[in-house]
């Protein structure tokens, strides 16, 4: 028997089957999708079996395979299809496609150590034919009423006893398996649909591949929507996948989801431990998980017998992955397996990507909406203030209007978000006698003053070093911290409003495991009036004490060089905005910024998506970006500046050669032209239909694939183009 096995090792080079003989003794074990051991060279290395023939095809002396990993099959017949696609779509490897659909515990790697998690129980084996001592009679006796015990109470009775007991084999050890997550039961809660969210349920089809595009106002009850059609999916004995965006969504919502559904739900998140990983994956593989809900990468999950797959936010751009190979979109992903399962797949939002409104405006996706809030709430009323003329009135970065609201709030007991998109204390130090800034020796971007640590740090590569007392250049002491932080804000202000508690959530608060479900828990509990952060705070979290939500400056994400920026901004606003008035209080919002005129804040301030998307839609026409045109973003980069330009510039004029009715921009140097020591320029590629495409870009990954100076990284449609 030869097997056929993809290695572990991700290099275009050596992504390819190799045949391996298989010894008698595994011949049994062995099966597509499972992991092995085999020699590679002079390692031994892990892979995937990915064939298996009953004879050799060529006459090399074939090496043996030296053992098999799993009894479980890892990657199911679907799965190795779904990454044959992966793979392809993206320009990856095969291998990196697989291990992405993994959890760490599953890649093929040789070194990996989670383990399962066992409980050691004690059976009866045979009738004691001589007598036993008292405490070894106790655990006789309650093994005769009890059929098993565990080794804790074994113990407590004693030990001795018990190896006398396991010695004479009057009784035997078993290990059961446990998993390190543990859902509670509880009576299930269900709100009572509306008209609107019963006319939205009873739309989609669920046994028919369709995409739907939910879109519904912050608060308009599209979670509860998703519940039900998970339900009605549960009572056909199917299963259900939700994507969330990220760690930052999930505690709620896995708490409402467990609240109705209990121990059916695997929830799958960055902030579990490998080992819990493994455990939830394993419950979904084995069809104890009917529900998951993940972020991006639970796209992949191994359920069988897919109902329906829903992407609540389904805007953000967390769905693509964009910092490594395979650069995939879980949207994509998910049509490719709901054709698989012939299941719908919803999309919701209350600011839908421009790309996936015009697909519902076309007709491609079927468009659903709820377009008010529970219970006939209106939005929050909202106010935008002027910072070039409030500037001249105020020391710090509050306004005035927007102090006295947060006071009025703590006063009558509500509470109140604030946004600021950045964390940190300053954004930049800058010496006031000679213009010195500090900048990351690693990267072209200036480093962030934490006050709380005292130092400087790039929030991209994670360099760290001291505060400095006096400027390094010109050794005055003239240093200054510009811009401004959440920690900053913070600061204050605790100094504006004494008595006020404050709570900070962003990266720097939230980075240890299970902060971030307190901090949601603390300030729903009010133990706090006001909840500081960056983005994080505008996410899909629902406090019905909120009644204010502040901006603190609305222009950061405005500022950024992206095309998306405004669609960005508007997101972001509207979605923040959101947090405000969701229950019987109505709810306001104040948004400071420096360009009160950008049709980003006014289309927000009006809660009018269809005015901002119609808007938006024109330039994007005229400047021949999504979705009218589609792009792919190719990243060159290497430690040597002029030649990594060369090589941008030959790639470009092959890319004029081979593609026509394509548009090629660049190279121009990315927007952090230096990250990690290492430059970086990007070429951009557009175009609406292009015929030679993948295979003109699969012969440039080709032709630098074993170039070790050079590095080409393909992004087709890329979500952010830094
Ligand atoms: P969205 O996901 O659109 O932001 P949610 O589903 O979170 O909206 O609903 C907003 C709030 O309204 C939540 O507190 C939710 O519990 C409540 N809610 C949703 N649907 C109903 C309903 N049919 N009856 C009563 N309350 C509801
Ligand atoms: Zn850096």
């Amino acid at each position: 028997m030869i097997a056929g096995v993809l290695v572990e090792i991700s290099n275009k080079n050596v992504d390819k089957i190799f045949d391996y003989l298989v010894p008698k003794c595994l011949e049994d074990k062995i099966k597509v999708g499972l992991r092995v051991i085999a020699p590679f060279g002079n390692m031994t290395i892990s892979g995937f079996i990915l064939e298996i023939k009953e004879k050799q095809e060529t006459k090399y002396q074939l090496k043996e395979i030296l053992e098999v990993k799993d009894n479980d099959i890892i990657l199911t017949e679907e799965l190795l299809e779904l990454g044959k696609i992966v793979s392809q779509t993206t320009l990856s490897t095969l291998i990196s496609a697989y291990q992405t659909m993994l959890p760490k515990a599953l890649k093929a790697k040789k070194e990996n150590t989670v383990n399962k998690k066992y409980d050691t129980f004690y059976k009866l084996n045979k009738t004691p034919t001589e007598k036993l001592s008292p405490q070894g009679e106790i655990i006789y006796n309650l093994l005769l009423q009890k059929q098993e015990i565990s080794r804790k109470e074994a113990l407590e009775i004693s030990s001795s006893a018990l190896t006398t007991l396991l010695k004479k084999e009057i009784i035997k050890e078993e290990k059961k398996e446990h998993y390190r997550i543990t859902y509670q039961e509880e009576e299930p809660f269900k709100n009572k649909l509306t008209k609107d969210q019963e006319n939205v349920v009873k739309e989609v089809i669920l046994d028919q591949n369709d995409t739907y595009l939910l879109h519904g106002v912050t608060g308009s009850g599209k979670t509860e929507v998703y519940m039900e059609l998970i339900d009605k999916v549960l009572n056909l004995g199917k299963t259900s996948i939700l994507l969330v965006p990220e760690i930052s969504l999930t505690p709620q919502m896995v708490n409402r989801f467990q609240k109705r559904f209990g121990k059916k739900i695997a929830a799958i998140h960055s902030g579990l431990s490998d080992g819990e990983k493994y455990d939830e994956w394993r419950r979904i593989s084995r069809g104890e998980a009917k529900i998951v809900i993940g972020a991006r990468s639970a796209i992949f999950v191994p359920l069988k017998n897919i109902g329906i797959i829903i992407i609540d936010e389904e805007h953000s751009d967390s769905y693509k992955q964009t910092d490594m190979n395979p650069r995939y979109n879980a949207k994509d992903i998910a049509l490719i397996r709901s054709k698989y399962h012939n299941c719908p797949v919803i999309l919701g939002s209350a600011t839908p990507s421009l790309e996936t409104f015009a697909r519902a405006q076309k007709g491609v996706f079927k468009l659903l909406s709820l377009p008010n809030r529970i219970n006939g709430k209106t939005l929050p009323l909202v106010t935008i203030i002027d910072m070039n003329k409030e500037m001249k009135k105020i020391k710090g970065h509050f306004s005035n209007k927007l102090l006295e609201e947060i006071s009025k709030r703590i006063e009558r007991k509500e509470q109140v978000i604030l946004l600021l998109n950045r964390r940190g204390y300053s954004s930049f130090v800058s010496c006031k006698n000679c213009g010195f800034t500090f900048k990351c020796p690693n990267c072209d971007i200036t480093l962030t003053y934490h006050k709380s640590s005292n130092t400087l740090r790039c929030h991209y590569c994670g360099y760290g070093e001291k505060n400095y007392e006096v400027c390094p250049k010109c050794h005055e002491k003239a240093l200054s911290n510009l811009g401004v932080g959440t920690e900053k804000i913070e600061e204050e202000l605790e100094k504006a409003l004494p008595n006020s508690k404050i709570l900070r959530m962003d990266y720097d608060t939230t980075s240890k495991k299970g902060m971030h479900e307190k901090i949601i828990n603390a300030f729903k509990n009010h133990e706090y009036d006001i909840l500081l952060g960056t983005q994080i705070v505008a996410k899909g979290l629902d406090f019905e004490n909120v009644t204010l939500v502040g901006v603190i400056n609305a222009d950061t994400s405005l500022n950024i060089p992206d095309f998306r920026s405004s669609e960005n901004t508007f997101s972001l606003l509207s979605q923040v905005s959101g947090r405000s008035g969701r229950s019987t209080k109505t709810g306001e919002v104040i948004i400071q910024t420096y360009n009160p005129n950008h049709y980003a804040i006014l289309y927000t301030k009006n809660h009018d998506y269809i005015g901002f998307y119609k808007q938006e839609m024109m330039i994007r026409r005229a400047l021949k970006y999504p979705p009218y045109y589609y792009l792919v973003n190719i990243k060159v980069s290497g430690k040597d500046e002029k030649e990594i330009l060369n090589e941008a510039l030959k790639i470009k004029r092959a890319l004029e050669r081979n593609l026509e009715n394509a548009i090629i921009l660049g190279p121009s140097a990315a927007s952090i032209f230096k990250l990690n020591n290492i430059y970086r320029y990007n070429l951009i590629i557009k175009y609406k239909k292009c015929d030679n495409l993948y295979k003109t870009l699969e012969k440039i990954v080709d032709h630098y694939k074993s170039k070790v100076k050079i590095k080409i990284d393909i992004d087709i449609n890329p979500s952010q183009m830094l």
